[in-house]
């Protein structure tokens, strides 16, 4: 590999501000039902780029859609991972819900769900979520999990019961993330028995990347996993996504888009990544509007059905898209 990644500025960490909204909850914040935090140190340095800021949903669409997870005790990656999407999602009564806990097995650089000793599987989580689906009106569930790298079976079980419980109560169509279930193909095999629509597997960044960014993961059992669904299930979409501005180069990325049309993944979604903390990995570079527009458009070339790339695209952003308009080109 020639090319050098960029030189990390650390002073380019995006504020709390500008994964959360303002310190001070604003009214929509509060209709949207967010925690009120003690304020956060202001990172020093650079302020985001212009293209990262969000204007806040009008409405209290969000108020709605939080309070029944609360009521119903469901997680939501989009509130574990503080995603910057949260509102603009919430208040369009959509989430992606993260099954089987809150606490997870992995120390991820970039993640910022919780991690430690994880939670008890609850048996009735299929059925709360199923009801969570049929109560927002979801023509298309998305599902996750925190890495359960304790259970025997990875969680493989749960993901199948919620797809199953889904199907009984709404006519969605499911998407699952799933980890790598530490490449365990029988675990696979049980999700893929529930027949999602959409299997999705994030390589999260370049495999040079990977002992800073994804620990315990392994770039090439990652691809694997999503040759091993493409096999066993060829009408099954095949997902996957990175983050970028991590520190990885152009000749690098272009290596993982062809290896991932090597590995059947029709999909791809490419958005920057946002340190959730100054404890998580800083950002290295904010990729601006018209690289990923360009980066998108090279996707395609190299064969991806549907791409989504943007600073805001995330894995889960805008999913029912890719299943109504599969082809994108
Ligand atoms: S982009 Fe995905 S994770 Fe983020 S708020 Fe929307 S649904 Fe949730």
């Amino acid at each position: 590999m020639s090319a050098q990644p960029l030189p990390v500025l650390a002073s380019e960490r995006p504020s709390a501000e500008a994964v959360f909204g303002p310190e001070v909850p604003s009214e929509s914040d509060r209709a949207a039902g967010f925690r009120a935090e003690a304020p956060r140190k202001r990172s020093p340095g650079r302020r985001l780029p212009p293209w990262l800021k969000k204007p806040l949903p009008r409405g209290n669409e969000g108020f709605f859609t939080h309070q029944l997870l609360r009521e119903l005790r469901l997680e939501t990656v989009c509130e574990n991972s503080r995603c910057p999407n949260l509102p603009e999602c919430y208040s369009r009564r959509t989430a992606t819900f993260m099954i089987l806990g809150n606490v997870c097995t992995r120390p991820c650089g970039f993640c910022a769900v919780a991690r430690g000793r994880p939670l008890p599987v609850e048996a009735d989580e299929p059925e709360r979520l199923a009801e969570a689906a049929r109560r927002l009106g979801l023509n298309h569930v998305v599902i996750t999990s925190v890495t359960r790298d304790d259970l025997p079976d990875g969680g493989a079980e749960q993901f199948y019961r919620c797809i199953v419980a889904v199907r009984r109560v709404t006519g969605a169509t499911v998407e699952v993330l799933t980890p790598d279930f530490l490449g365990d193909w029988r675990a696979v095999a049980r999700v893929l028995e529930a027949a999602p629509e959409v299997y999705n597997h994030n390589l999260e960044t370049v495999p040079r990347l990977y002992p800073r960014v994804r620990g315990r993961a392994d770039y090439r059992r990652s691809l694997q996993l999503l040759a091993f669904v493409k096999r066993q299930a060829p009408h099954i979409v095949t997902k996957s996504g990175l983050m970028l501005g991590l520190g990885e180069t152009r000749e690098e990325l272009l290596e993982v888009l062809a290896d991932l049309r090597e590995h059947g993944c029709d999909c791809l979604t490419l958005g920057q990544y946002l340190a959730p903390s100054l404890r998580h990995l800083p950002v290295v570079r904010y990729l601006p509007p018209q690289e990923f527009a360009e980066l998108g458009e090279t996707a395609r070339r190299l064969g991806f059905v549907h791409v989504a790339s943007g600073p805001f695209v995330r894995s889960s952003y805008h999913a029912e898209e890719m299943v109504s308009r599969p082809h994108d080109r």
